[in-house]
């Protein structure tokens, strides 16, 4: 990356912007399915103004900064739609393990340890600043913690979509249905005016939580218009087409109320 500023033509109309980007490729939301060649975006109070070609946009804006990116290609940021973001701290503890021994032998007990607001932010910074040099500018998580969750998306400037977990059984973090509820939207509120930050009901998994409290969860995300983030189809032997029946009557049940 270079930057310099861009030559001015005393013949042009000049329209003053805080930035112009040049790059050899840009693909755009619209229209779908193009991919630019050596075109520029033109940026003004942090919105994007224009997408011209390089010597167009040249000839019509005069930019504070110019940044040029030959062999480059800018694209919108990407979306993870499942993290566990704060996770990060235990990558390559216990893998290769099957799902429940995982969780049972290892992580649970681990996060008994060590699970708290702090790990959690220091997780989620570590995460996220993995997840922008991937190009990914918004992450759908899943955690406990969430206010440390949101704290730390918003010291990366980044979106997060923070699923406000429920489990039936207690952790560091609460000890029933009710206190996961509560703390969660207790931590909803006090985010609501944050525009990077929405919140959705994240019940865990069908092994974890049973079906009051997913009947408690689907009546708030009717009446709180929030999305709901789960496990359903997590590994071949929780998919629609395995065998165990509480796989099944849980999809069944899901539809029932009317996730
Ligand atoms: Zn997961």
């Amino acid at each position: 990356m270079t930057t310099g500023t861009a030559p001015s033509d005393e013949n042009s109309i000049s329209i003053k912007v805080d930035l112009l980007i040049e790059a050899e490729w840009v693909i755009p939301i619209d229209p779908v399915g193009v991919t630019l060649t050596h075109h520029s975006i033109a940026i003004k109070d942090g919105k994007i103004v224009a997408i011209e070609p390089l010597h167009e946009a040249r000839r019509k804006f005069t930019p504070d900064e110019t940044i040029e990116l030959p062999g480059h290609v800018v694209l919108p940021g990407l979306v993870n739609l499942h993290t566990h973001a704060a996770m990060s701290l235990f990558r390559g503890y216990a893998d290769d393990l099957p799902l429940m021994q995982w969780l049972n032998d290892k992580v649970w007990p681990a996060e008994a340890r060590l699970a708290s607001t702090k790990f959690v932010l220091d997780g989620t910074l570590l995460a996220g600043a993995e997840l922008l040099r991937g190009g990914v500018t918004c992450f759908n998580d899943m955690y406990f913690f969430p206010h440390a969750t949101a704290t730390a998306a918003t010291q990366l400037g980044m979106r997060a979509s923070i699923g406000l977990v429920v489990l039936d059984f207690p952790t560091n973090y609460a000890t029933d249905t009710s206190d996961y509820l509560s703390k969660g939207l207790a931590c909803r509120d006090e985010w609501n005016c944050e525009s990077l930050i929405t919140f959705n009901l994240a019940p865990h998994a069908p092994y974890t939580v049973g079906d009051k409290s997913f009947e408690r969860v689907g009546m708030l995300a009717d009446q709180l218009n929030l999305g709901i983030h789960i496990h359903l189809h997590e590994t071949r032997m929780r998919s629609p087409t395995a065998s165990s029946s509480m796989v099944s009557d849980r999809l069944s049940d899901s539809a029932a109320w009317g996730y």
